[in-house]
Formats: structure tokens, C-alpha cells, sequence
């Protein structure tokens, strides 16, 4: 059975960073948010079921979801957003598993979910949870300098996931990135390695 770690943080703690060390160390990377980004680019999986249920307006002239329309239909319509859900979701772990499935020569899998903690489903499907974790007005900064948010939109976006108590409350491991980047390839290093050993036992 290949070793697979689920990997999550809330945005801008540096998710994104601490893959690419892991994937720059060996690790097969399975990135959910990836996922849901190719099945809505053009030629995506999910556009034709998405354009059957919501109609042409919601998709733009390059075939691709258009982001600004769908989220004023889910504004407009309660029902929208789990309708697309419900569309996107499955397909999205399908992806994901037949990822995990196929590793290559990787020693083990990284999945990456940025709503682990809400999906009992990704979580059954690590062996081990890696949390990366920053003080949470580090967190605004950094998206606010990555998007041009303000601080009020990092923190609406921050309140709608799930607090970092709870994130840490399912975290085997956890990845301090409240410092420098400079401290971040140390603990991947070190946490690559027990990773390298539990693949070798399993
Ligand atoms: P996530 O994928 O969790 O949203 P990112 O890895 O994209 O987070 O990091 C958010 C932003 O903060 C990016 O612009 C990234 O370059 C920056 N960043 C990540 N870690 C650090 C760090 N330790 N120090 C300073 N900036 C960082």
C-alpha cells in the first residue's frame, strides 16, 4: 500500500511552499486544489456537466469556468453552490485517486487538501496528517501581499475555514512556518526522512 500523507494549512500558511520542498525531495504530489483547476480549465472534465446544469453564462469564451459568473449564480441561488459541489467533488476525488494509486517511483504521496479538516473522506485516506501552521495575523499578511486583499477579506476567507485549533487538533505532524522561509526546508528534510522509513516498513 503506498504511504500516503495528507497535507493541509489554511491559506497563506505555506501549503504551497512546503509541497514544492517535498515534491523537490521525491514525494508524488496530489494537489486537490490543482485538481478542481484542470477539471475547470478548458477542455476540463467538468466543464460540459457544469455547462448542462447552469447554462452557457456560467462558462467563458475560452471554455473555461468563468469564476465572477458562477459565484454571482451561487450568490443568487442557495442551491447553486452545492449543486456545483456536487458536481465538482466527486470528480475531484476520483482524480485524486487515481493519483494517490499511481505514485510512480515516489516513495510515498503528498495530498494535498486544503479542507482536510472539514473532509473525513481525505482524511481516511492518509496514513499520516501534516499540518503547516502560522500565527494567524502572519496568515493576513501573507495573503495580503500574495492577492491585494485587504485584511478584512484575508480574515472573511480565514473565518469560513476551519480555526487553526481544530486544524491542529488532526495534525500527526505540524510544520511551524510562522518564521522565515529558511526554516521551512529543515523540517521538511526532517519529516521527508520518517516519511522515507514508514514507506520502507509498510
Ligand atoms: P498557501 O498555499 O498555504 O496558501 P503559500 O505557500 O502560497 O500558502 O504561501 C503564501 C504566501 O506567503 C506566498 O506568497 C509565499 O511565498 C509566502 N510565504 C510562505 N511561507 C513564507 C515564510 N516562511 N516567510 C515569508 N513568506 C512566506
Amino acid at each position: 500500500m503506498t504511504l500516503i500523507i495528507g497535507l493541509t494549512g489554511g491559506i497563506g500558511s505555506g501549503k504551497s511552499a512546503a509541497t514544492a520542498l517535498f515534491e523537490e525531495l521525491g514525494a508524488a504530489i496530489v494537489d486537490t486544489d490543482v485538481i478542481a483547476h484542470a477539471l475547470t480549465a478548458p477542455g476540463g472534465g467538468a466543464i460540459a456537466p457544469i455547462r448542462a446544469a447552469f447554462g452557457d453564462e456560467v462558462i467563458d469564451a475560452r471554455g473555461a469556468l468563468d469564476r465572477a459568473a458562477m459565484r454571482r449564480k451561487v450568490f443568487a441561488d442557495a442551491d447553486a453552490k452545492a449543486r456545483l459541489e456536487g458536481i465538482l467533488h466527486p470528480m475531484i476525488r476520483a482524480e485524486a485517486d487515481r493519483g494517490c494509486a499511481a505514485p510512480g517511483d515516489a516513495p510515498y504521496v503528498v495530498l494535498v487538501v486544503p479542507l482536510l479538516a472539514e473532509s473525513g473522506g481525505y482524511r481516511k485516506r492518509a496514513r499520516r496528517i501534516v499540518v503547516v501552521d502560522c500565527p494567524e495575523e502572519v496568515q493576513v499578511a501573507r495573503v495580503m501581499s500574495r492577492s491585494g486583499l485587504t485584511a478584512e477579506e484575508a480574515r472573511a476567507i480565514m473565518a469560513a475555514q476551519t480555526s487553526r485549533q481544530a486544524r491542529l487538533a488532526i495534525a500527526d505532524d505540524i510544520i511551524d512556518n510562522g518564521g522565515d522561509l529558511s526554516a521551512l526546508r529543515p523540517q521538511v528534510e526532517a519529516l521527508h526522512r520518517r516519511y522515507l522509513e514508514m514507506a520502507a516498513v509498510s
